[in-house]
């Protein structure tokens, strides 16, 4: 692809990737999938986006410093996501926008994400929200949508302080009272009821009753996004009712932001 020019006024510059095709009968970005670039160096990691042989892209990374480069223009479909499932959907690269974050990842030691670089996500996240109608729980790990291949961008990222900013959603996650889980070998109603509250909010799981290795890895998933604080596979009761109230804050509209000028409500 030639030079061409970028989707958003944050953008550094723009490295063209030849990876890319048109989005899948002409779908319109619903969706943003955040990765890290699991790397040890910056620089290879975007050279390995823009390398035809890597068959791999994605619209945008943004550098350890907060400076941001486009891959691939918002209109067409890059190659992130791979092998995924959300909301029933399995070809996710067609309706989403892809942004690595330069992060080394777990198998490199997994440094915190710095200050500047998730300013800089959340600038580029909010542009893209006013560009493209993506709802609140459509904004997701890549590890929410391959929870058996992924891990990224983690338990280190900062889901909250995005959500405080207005980009995804994100709720309080209930504090860990007790060791009360459902576990893998569990069967049963509880196990089914777990099952249909992860699919209902997007994961890709078979609602089976049984307390399988599938379901082990989504419900990881789930935790490195929504309970960080243990990430295990065990749905005990914290994990629940985080889930529980995360379905209910999906189900509300979001609030409308206080400003010094919104006229207070009557008493
Ligand atoms: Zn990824």
């Amino acid at each position: 692809m030639k030079d061409f020019p970028p989707d958003s006024s944050v953008v550094e510059r723009v490295e063209p990737s030849p990876n890319f095709e048109e989005r899948a009968g002409g779908r319109k970005p619903d969706m943003i999938v955040l990765h890290y670039t699991g790397m040890e160096s910056e620089t290879a990691a975007l050279k390995r986006l823009c390398d035809r042989e890597a068959k791999v892209s994605s619209h945008y990374l943004v550098m350890e410093n907060g400076s941001i480069i486009q891959m691939v223009p918002e209109s067409l479909r890059a190659s992130h996501a791979g092998v995924s499932s959300w909301e029933g959907e399995t070809d996710n690269n067609s309706r989403s926008i892809g942004i690595e974050i330069a992060n080394p990842g777990h198998d490199f030691g997994y440094p915190e994400f710095g200050k500047r670089q998730i300013a800089a996500v959340i600038m580029l996240c909010k542009g893209i929200l006013t560009r493209h109608t993506i709802r609140r729980e459509n904004i997701v790990a890549h590890s929410d949508v391959a929870p058996a291949r992924k891990q990224d961008p983690g338990e280190k990222f900062p889901w909250k302080l995005l959500h405080d900013s207005g980009v995804g959603l994100w709720v309080e996650p209930a504090p860990i009272t007790d060791w009360l889980s459902l576990i893998p070998g569990d069967s049963g109603d509880t196990v089914r009821d777990l099952q249909k509250s992860l699919a209902s909010y997007g994961y890709g799981i078979d609602v089976t009753g049984e307390y399988d290795e599938a379901t082990k890895i989504v419900v990881t998933a789930f935790q490195r996004h929504f309970r960080p604080a243990q990430v295990d596979g065990m749905a005990d009761t914290s994990t629940r009712d985080t889930l529980a109230r995360l379905l209910e804050a999906k189900a509300k509209p979001p609030a409308p932001k206080e400003t010094k000028n919104s006229p207070k409500p009557k008493a």
